[in-house]
C-alpha cells in the first residue's frame, strides 16, 4: 500500500487515559484510551467502497494488496496510526447510562488526504477496549454488512452520514443471542472500517459534564470547534453559542433527510448522535416499506417504541436538550442555548417544508401544502401503501386527469386498497388543483420529484438477502446491492427487482422487520 499521511490531533491535543491497553475500567478526566486492535485469524476483504477509498487517495492497487486486509482487520498498523478508543457517556432510551465509550470501535488515526481533508479511520469490531464492559468488542458479519451498505447508500441518497471504506471477514466466530431469548449462536465475525471527519458524539460532552470535569468539557468544546467547525469565529461564549446553533441546525437537516427517504435509525441514544450532524452507528435501523409512523425495526424498543419513525424529529430535539444541559457550564446564562434549540425548531420546520415541496413537486411549500402532505400520510398509513413506490409513482400521474392506476404496485393489502380507493381519488383531485396553480411545468416537476423521491432504498429484505448469501460464503450480493444503491434516484432499467415492495416472506422475518441491538 502507498504511504498515507496521518495527523492525530485528537490524541495530540486532548488528555488521554494514563493506563494503556484493554482491561475494563472507569476512565476519568480523559477523552480517550490508547488501545490496539486485537488480531484476527484470517482476514479476507469482502467488500469495499471505491468512493470512500477515493476520499483517502486509495486506488485499486491499494485495495488489492494483501496488506490492505491485514490493516483493516486490525492485524497491522500503517506508519502514523495511533489506535485509541474514545470515552463518552450517553442517555439510552431516555435514561442517563454513565460511561459507555467505544466498546468495540477503535480509531486508527486522522488521515490527511491530498486535498488537505481530514478523515478519521475507525475499525468497528476490532476487539476489546477499556469501554467494552461485559461484551467482547467484536461485530458479527450480518450487522457489519448492514453498516457497510447503509453508510454508503445513505451517502448516495444525499443524507449526511459516516462512510464505510471496507468490510473484512475475520475468520473468527462470534457468539450472539440475537433476540436475547436464551439462544446464543456462533456467527461469522467481521470488521467495518468507518470514515468520517470526526466520530465525536453528544455523549463525549455529556460524560465530563456529568462528572463535573469542566476543564475537560471546555477543552473538548474548544478542540471540536477548532478542528471541525473552522468557519466559526468570535471567542468565548459567543463562539460556543454559534457552535451549538450549528449542531442544532445540522441535526435538523439530518433528521429531515431521514424523514424524506423513510429511514428509521432505531437507537437514537445520545451516544449515537454525531456532533457533526452525521448519521452514525448503524445498528437495528430499518427502512419504511408500508408507511407507518409508529414503526420501529428495533425489537429492544418494542415496549415504548421511543425511536419509532414518526418520533425521530422530537427525539433529536430531546437529545439536543441533553447536549444543551451538558454544555450549560460553558455559559453564564442559558439564553444562547435556548436560541440554539430554537434554531433546531426553525431549521426542522424549514427542512420539512422543503421536503414537502420537493416530494410533491411544487416550486415552494405553501401553508396549505402542509395539510395536503399530512392528509396524504394518513392515507398512506390507512391504505398500507409503500412509501417509496408511492412517491415515485406520484411523479408519473397525469396532472390533468390523475387516476390511481400508477399506485397499483404500492399496496400490500388488497382489502385496504379497495377501502382507500375513494379517499385516494379525492386526494389526487386536490393535488391536481394544487398543481394547476404551481409555476413549475410538468418536466421540471418530474425532475424535482425524482431527485427527492428515491427509486431505490436499502430495503431491509434486500440487505438480508445479501447477508444470507454472504453467510453461505458468497459475498458478491453485497457489491451487487451497493452498485444499485450508488444511483438511487435513477431508473436503472433491468434492476426493477431491487425497487419491488417487501415480499410477504419478509414481513415478520428476523433481519427484515425485526432487529435487535445484538450485533
Ligand atoms: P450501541 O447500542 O451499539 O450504540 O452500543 C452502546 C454501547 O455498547 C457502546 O459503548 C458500544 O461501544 C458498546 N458495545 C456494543 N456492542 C459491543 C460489543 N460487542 N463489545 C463491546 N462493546 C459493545
Ligand atoms: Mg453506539
Amino acid at each position: 500500500m502507498k504511504s498515507l499521511k496521518f495527523d492525530n490531533r485528537f490524541i495530540a491535543e486532548m488528555p488521554g487515559d494514563p493506563v494503556i491497553g484493554p482491561g475494563v475500567r472507569e476512565v476519568r478526566a480523559a477523552a480517550y484510551s490508547l488501545v490496539r486492535p486485537t488480531p484476527v485469524s484470517a482476514p479476507s476483504l469482502l467488500a469495499w467502497s471505491r468512493e470512500t477509498a477515493g476520499l483517502l487517495d486509495l486506488d485499486a492497487s491499494d485495495l488489492a494488496s494483501p496488506e490492505f486486509a491485514q490493516v483493516f482487520a486490525g492485524n497491522a498498523l500503517l506508519p502514523g496510526m495511533q489506535p485509541c478508543a474514545a470515552n463518552y457517556g450517553g442517555h439510552q432510551f431516555g435514561h442517563w447510562a454513565r460511561q459507555l465509550g467505544d466498546g468495540r470501535a477503535i480509531s486508527l488515526g486522522e488521515l490527511i488526504n491530498r486535498a488537505g481533508q481530514r478523515w478519521e479511520l475507525q475499525l468497528k469490531g476490532a476487539g476489546p477496549t477499556p469501554y467494552s464492559r461485559t461484551a467482547d468488542g467484536r461485530a458479527v458479519l450480518r450487522s457489519s454488512i448492514r453498516e457497510f451498505l447503509c453508510s454508503e447508500a445513505m451517502h448516495h441518497l444525499g443524507v449526511p452520514t459516516t462512510r464505510a471504506l471496507s468490510l473484512v471477514g475475520t475468520g473468527d466466530r462470534v457468539v450472539r443471542d440475537m433476540f436475547y431469548d436464551g439462544h446464543p449462536q456462533a456467527e461469522a465475525g467481521a470488521i467495518v472500517c468507518r470514515v468520517a471527519p470526526s466520530f465525536l458524539r453528544f455523549g463525549n460532552f455529556e460524560l465530563p459534564a456529568s462528572r463535573g470535569e469542566l476543564a475537560l468539557l471546555r477543552q473538548l468544546a474548544d478542540f471540536t470547534i477548532d478542528r471541525d467547525f473552522p468557519e466559526i469565529g468570535g471567542d468565548g461564549e459567543a463562539r460556543y453559542a454559534q457552535w451549538f446553533a450549528q449542531v442544532c441546525e445540522r441535526t435538523a437537516v439530518m433528521v429531515a433527510h431521514w424523514m424524506r427517504v423513510g429511514f428509521v435509525h432505531g437507537v437514537m441514544n445520545t451516544d449515537n448522535m454525531s456532533i457533526l450532524g452525521l448519521t452514525i452507528d448503524y445498528g437495528p435501523y430499518g427502512w419504511i416499506d408500508d408507511y407507518d409512523p409508529d414503526w420501529t425495526p428495533n425489537t429492544t424498543d418494542m415496549q415504548g417504541r421511543r425511536y419509532r419513525f414518526g418520533w425521530q424529529p422530537k427525539i433529536a430535539y430531546w437529545n439536543l436538550n441533553r447536549l444543551a444541559g451538558a454544555l450549560s457550564p460553558l455559559f453564564g446564562n442559558p439564553q444562547p442555548l435556548q436560541e440554539g434549540l430554537q434554531r433546531y425548531r426553525e431549521a426542522y420546520a424549514g427542512a420539512e417544508q422543503d421536503n414537502i415541496a420537493r416530494k410533491l413537486g411544487f416550486a415552494e411549500c405553501l401553508d396549505q401544502d402542509i395539510a395536503l402532505m399530512e392528509d396524504l400520510q394518513s392515507l398512506l398509513q390507512a391504505g398500507e401503501m409503500d412509501m417509496t413506490i408511492f412517491f415515485r409513482a406520484l411523479a408519473r400521474i397525469d396532472g390533468d386527469e390523475p387516476s390511481p392506476q400508477p399506485f397499483a404496485d404500492a399496496f400490500y393489502d388488497e382489502t385496504k386498497r379497495v377501502a382507500v380507493a375513494p379517499l385516494l381519488s379525492a386526494w389526487l383531485q386536490r393535488y391536481r388543483q394544487r398543481l394547476q396553480s404551481d409555476p413549475l411545468d410538468s418536466v421540471a416537476r418530474v425532475k424535482r420529484m425524482n431527485a427527492a423521491n428515491p427509486r431505490f432504498v436499502l430495503r431491509n429484505y434486500l440487505a438480508q438477502q445479501a447477508i444470507d448469501r454472504a453467510e453461505q460464503g458468497d459475498a458478491s450480493g453485497i457489491a451487487e446491492l451497493l452498485e444499485v444503491m450508488r444511483r438511487p434516484y435513477e431508473e436503472q432499467p433491468g434492476r426493477e427487482a431491487y425497487a419491488a415492495r417487501r415480499p410477504e416472506w419478509a414481513r415478520d422475518r428476523a433481519g427484515c422487520s425485526m432487529l435487535s441491538c445484538s450485533s
